[in-house]
């Protein structure tokens, strides 16, 4: 019987073993496939300044492949027309896709309805438009409203404007040297006073992965909701809505390999219904009288005045193309990326990574001793590379660390191990001409 048992355990784990290493190969990318899907990027295939042109700056936003190109020129070229305005056919047909991509979207973050897909402009847009038509509503004189020190200027200067207006208070969850949030401090600023939370999944600056589960959990207890920043997030993991529990959760087209100027904001129904309108307009009402305008339904009580229909089809194509990409094997080429750029990078005399935090997505923000950002940036560029140098729009990170910005490289899956390498060369030429 124990002999059989054995046989049965060893029989177990060999085959264990077999799929672990067999889901390990269809996760990673071979160079065929690499090859292939830089062929869909055609800005990627130039030169700059006579030398091949390096991109790592996918958190400032995404190049775009053929198929989302293609669907733009074919839609202007045979659909064009206004949505929810006509019944002749081209009209019909705009707003049939139109509201395609909007279940397309649904289906990406796993909304419950998909009236809870509001598109706007970006993730700024969103923002705004949650703090305008919350805070309007539910903050009073010494409410709280808490974000995090590592916040995007977006998802601090909104929330600024509606407390002044409305004389609440804001509150900063702190983070620690590395780049991680401290949670004990979070803890100690939730109170019966905190109206909303809204935190980054990913910080752009730093790369940090916050604990935003366990963020909203907490904020959970104190019935707060919870907005989620997903603008570095949303391109690199599968995000569930649902599993998540976050009541709002905000991104951008231009930075998941759309068009720029369409964006998604999520929110949860019940919350949505009993917000007030944010902009008036066409398309947000049900009547129009000088007496008193009704207005639409949800999602288009949001979406005031001709939308970036064309945008939205865009992101239909651009979730499909990654789609068949495959977050497995995005998240795993991304994650070789990053952690081969650490070591090479951090293996460099005198450059200094900025945010070492635990969890990270693809970002590396350095420093060089003695060596301004801007100039590290400017010599880059001449060599064909595209970073992102400054503080990202994250001044209150660069006060943290007491610089006056960074070196940004942001990685996509388009994005090879050849690139780094040259990018580590690179520095150490800039580090000899000084
Ligand atoms: N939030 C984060 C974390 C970002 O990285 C950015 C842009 O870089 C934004 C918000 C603002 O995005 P957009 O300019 O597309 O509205």
């Amino acid at each position: 019987m124990k002999k059989y048992l054995v046989i049965a355990i060893k029989w177990v784990n060999v085959e264990f073993i077999k799929n672990e290493i067999q889901s390990y190969f269809n996760r990673i990318m071979t160079k065929q496939e690499i090859d292939k899907i830089r062929a869909d990027f055609p800005i990627l295939n130039q030169k700059v300044y006579n030398k091949q042109l390096i991109y790592f700056d996918n958190g400032a936003t995404t190049q775009k492949p053929k198929q989302v190109i293609e669907a733009v020129s074919n839609f202007y070229s045979k659909t064009n027309s206004n949505i929810h305005r006509g019944v002749h056919f081209l009209s019909e047909k705009s707003t049939a896709i139109y509201e395609k991509s909007r279940e397309c979207v649904k289906d990406f973050v796993n909304a419950a309805h998909v009236e809870e897909i509001i598109f706007t402009k970006g993730t700024t847009d969103g923002i705004n438009l949650i703090a305008q038509v919350f805070g309007e509503k539910h903050f009073n004189e010494g409410d709280e409203v808490i974000i995090s020190e590592m916040e995007h200027h977006s998802n601090i200067v909104p929330w600024q404007l509606i407390c002044e207006k409305q004389k609440a208070k804001l509150k900063i969850i702190p983070f620690n040297d590395n780049g991680e949030l401290i949670i004990e401090e979070f803890d100690k600023l939730l109170s019966e006073k905190t109206k909303i939370v809204a935190v980054t999944h990913v910080s752009n600056s730093l790369g940090t992965i916050n604990p935003i589960k366990k963020i909203i959990k907490k904020a959970r207890k104190f019935n707060v909701p919870v907005l989620i920043d997903a603008a570095q997030s949303i391109q690199h993991f599968k995000i569930d809505v649902q599993e998540l529990d976050c009541d709002f959760l905000v991104f951008s087209g231009h930075k998941i390999y759309a068009e720029t100027g369409i964006g998604v904001l999520y929110g949860k129904k019940k919350l949505l219904e009993n917000l007030p309108p944010y902009q008036g307009g066409g398309d947000m009402i049900k009547t129009v009288d000088f007496e008193k305008t009704t207005y639409a339904d949800l999602p288009l009580k949001y979406e005031a005045g001709t939308n970036n229909f064309v945008g939205a089809i865009s992101l239909m194509v651009a979730i499909n193309y990654i789609q068949t990409v495959g977050f497995d094997k995005i998240i795993e080429h991304e994650t070789q990326l990053f952690n081969y750029a650490t070591k090479k990078l951090s293996s460099i005399e005198g450059l200094k990574i900025i945010g070492t935090a635990k969890n990270k997505a693809s970002v590396i923000s350095f420093v060089l001793e003695n060596i301004h950002n801007y100039d590290v940036g400017t010599l880059l560029d001449k060599m064909g590379m595209a970073l992102r140098t400054g503080t990202h729009c994250t001044q209150p990170v660069m006060k943290h660390f007491n610089i006056s910005g960074t070196i940004r490289a942001s990685f996509s899956f388009y994005n090879t191990l050849e690139e780094i390498d040259l990018l580590y060369n690179a520095i150490l030429r800039i580090k000899n001409l000084f």
